[in-house]
């Protein structure tokens, strides 16, 4: 075997390894070439045959000899190309290790009509002619490896082969919707896609359009960087496939960080353990981005890379914190008519803007319990209700708060623009809190109420060890508690987030739920026990609230950073959309 040969061949081991590396290669080469369709035809999962068309710019005759041929590439010129090289490949061996353990046809115009064929066979050119053909380039991979057994042992079965590959071309749409792709596997149609405008477009034709329309967008730039694309819905995540896609200045890479960061969002809106469907793109200045660190180009190097995840994490948090991100109610109107593409109809969102900005004034049950010189709650709510006088806030509120309704003293209900919406109180008001709770663990402290005759509370010895662990944020949060030897707890002072706080009974329970937890840093301490503490602390369902601490709850609810979840990762907010329930009555 001749050395270059045998250089192609250890270079293919780099840069071939399976058919899904040969088609990403040669989809990498047709975007290169500005190529805007892509066909793609697979046979035997790409074992027998590979053949990818583009209609880009093409190769003259001496080019197309050139670029079977090691460090063949076009795109080096000098080794100071290699700062800021936009495009894919740039080692220029791809075609040369793919041509040296395969037999290859290449088929190449630089305009319509006459073009050139090239025949390889194992790294040798077996014959070069004229082709009549359109401008582009069609190139043939057949029989792969047949001349390295010792590779070929290491191909799976067809079809594993194939879902690869289709996860190459899949990845490639999803970076390039202007580009019109198709595959087919076998001769029959396997996927068709036209060229879209945006992400949400192309997703709708890849995995279905209730799919696509059920994700929320993310947008969101700070100083040179852009990060746009769309999350699940916290309440759908967990009930399929969970699929991540990202991509770094346009071009498709792994990077646990981001994803890490898109994750940390979510903390509070769902169950641990269960992970969220996300397409993500994110767009830094050039100088900003090594693309050169990985062989396949698979991961990058970011020179501020705290900066980039901050920036993931705040877009997808403001994503899950309108209230477009609660969960609609049932099977949506629009999913119905999703043949007639459902992204010319988008989801209707409630009305986020009209849910801001806080007033300044809040309301006796949900407010933040600062004195307790102020009159009676209770009597300023039975006032309102007596009078039938709309509560003080309204005066005040600029954004005005719907008539609600309480049902089964569980929900407050609403009328919306785009439906009827549904409020769990409980829920709400445990985000509510917890919230607040937050707020006071990671800056400052809680206002808290002496207790005129202090409560001893007896604890079991893993009770006890759970307090004494969490010593402090308990103090932080407005307990004033002493040791009174044994296992016994002296309370001398306790939070009061609203008049009907319990207290003796949420710190038996939170401390009952914190035994045996083992949170280790400290922010994940506080989220843990603020999550508990607002669980047991908030109000219940089958507590009565009146007008007045309804319109308290939607407004405390409405000013939190994620209105539409609770601390468990459920729905507090349900929407039941006009156009479901014109479809219910038959009316369209
Ligand atoms: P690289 O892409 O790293 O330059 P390759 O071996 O993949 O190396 O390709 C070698 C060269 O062949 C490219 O630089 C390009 O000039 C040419 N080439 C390959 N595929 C195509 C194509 N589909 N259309 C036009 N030119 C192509
Ligand atoms: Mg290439």
């Amino acid at each position: 075997m001749l050395p270059s040969a045998v250089a192609d061949q250890i270079a293919a081991g780099e840069v071939v390894e399976r058919p899904a590396s040969v088609v990403k290669e040669l989809i990498e080469n047709s975007l290169d070439a500005g190529a805007t369709a892509i066909d793609v035809a697979i046979e035997d999962g790409g074992k027998q045959t590979i053949r990818v068309s583009d209609d880009g710019w093409g190769m003259t005759r001496e080019d197309a000899l050139l670029s079977i041929e090691r460090h063949a590439t076009s795109k080096i010129r000098a080794a100071s190309d290699l700062v800021g090289v936009r495009s894919f490949g740039f080692r220029g061996e791809a075609l040369a290790a793919i041509s040296s353990v395969a037999q290859v046809e290449l088929e190449t115009a630089p305009a319509d009509g006459d073009g050139t064929v090239i025949r390889v066979d194992g790294g040798a050119v077996r014959d070069v002619g004229p082709v009549a053909r359109r401008r582009g380039t069609t190139i043939r991979v057949s029989r792969l490896f047949y001349n390295a057994p010792a590779r070929l042992k290491f191909l799976r079965g067809s079809q594993s082969e194939w879902r690869a590959v289709l996860d190459v071309v899949g990845t490639m749409a999803l970076t390039r919707r202007d580009v019109r792709v198709s595959v087919t596997r076998d001769g029959k149609a396997a996927l068709s896609l036209q060229a879209t405008a945006t992400l949400r477009d192309r997703l709708a034709a890849v995995y279905g359009g209730g799919f696509a329309a059920r994700l929320l967008g993310v947008d969101e730039v700070s100083g040179t960087t852009h990060v746009s694309g769309l999350v699940e819905r916290p309440a759908d995540v967990g009930t399929a496939t969970r699929r991540v896609f990202l991509s770094v200045n346009g071009r498709a890479i792994r990077d646990t960080g981001i994803v890490r960061a898109a994750e940390a969002a979510y903390r509070s809106t769902i169950p641990a353990g269960v992970r969220p469907t996300l397409f993500l793109d994110v767009v830094v200045a050039a100088d900003m981005v090594d693309v050169n660190v990985h062989p396949a180009k698979a991961e990058v190097r970011f020179r501020d890379r705290w900066q980039v995840e901050q920036t993931v994490e705040r877009g997808v948090r403001r994503a899950l914190g309108t209230f477009d991100a609660s969960a609609m109610f049932g099977r949506p109107g629009w999913m119905q008519q999703s043949e007639r593409t459902v992204l010319d109809v988008p989801p209707a969102p409630v009305d986020v803007e009209a849910l801001q900005p806080p007033p300044p004034v809040g309301e006796g049950l949900f407010e933040a319990a600062t004195s307790f010189d102020e009159p009676s709650y209770a009597a300023q709510d039975a006032h309102n209700v007596e009078s039938g006088a709309a509560p003080v806030v309204a005066a005040v509120d600029e954004h005005p708060v719907p008539a609600l309704m309480q049902l089964q003293r569980t929900y407050l209900m609403f009328e919306h623009d785009h439906g009827v919406v549904l409020i769990d109180q409980h829920s709400a008001h445990e985000r509510v809190l917890y919230e607040q709770f937050m707020g006071v663990l990671e800056s400052g402290a809680q206002p808290s109420q002496r207790l005129l005759f202090p409560m001893t509370l007896h604890l079991g010895p893993e009770e006890a060890e759970a307090f004494e662990r969490n010593r402090e944020i308990f103090e932080r949060l407005g307990f004033e508690i002493e040791g009174f030897g044994g296992h016994t707890l002296l309370v001398r002072a306790v939070p009061m987030p609203h008049p009907r706080f319990d207290p003796e009974r949420c710190l038996r329970e939170t401390l009952a739920s914190l035994t045996g937890d083992r949170e280790v840093s400290t922010h994940a301490r506080h989220e843990r026990l603020a999550a508990t503490v607002a669980c047991k602390a908030a109000i219940k369902a089958g507590d009565a609230l009146s007008p007045g601490e309804m319109r308290a709850l939607y407004i405390a609810l409405r000013d939190t950073t994620l209105p539409a979840h609770d601390v468990h990762g459920r729905a507090t907010i349900v929407q039941l959309t006009w156009d479901e329930i014109e479809r219910r009555f038959g009316r369209r």
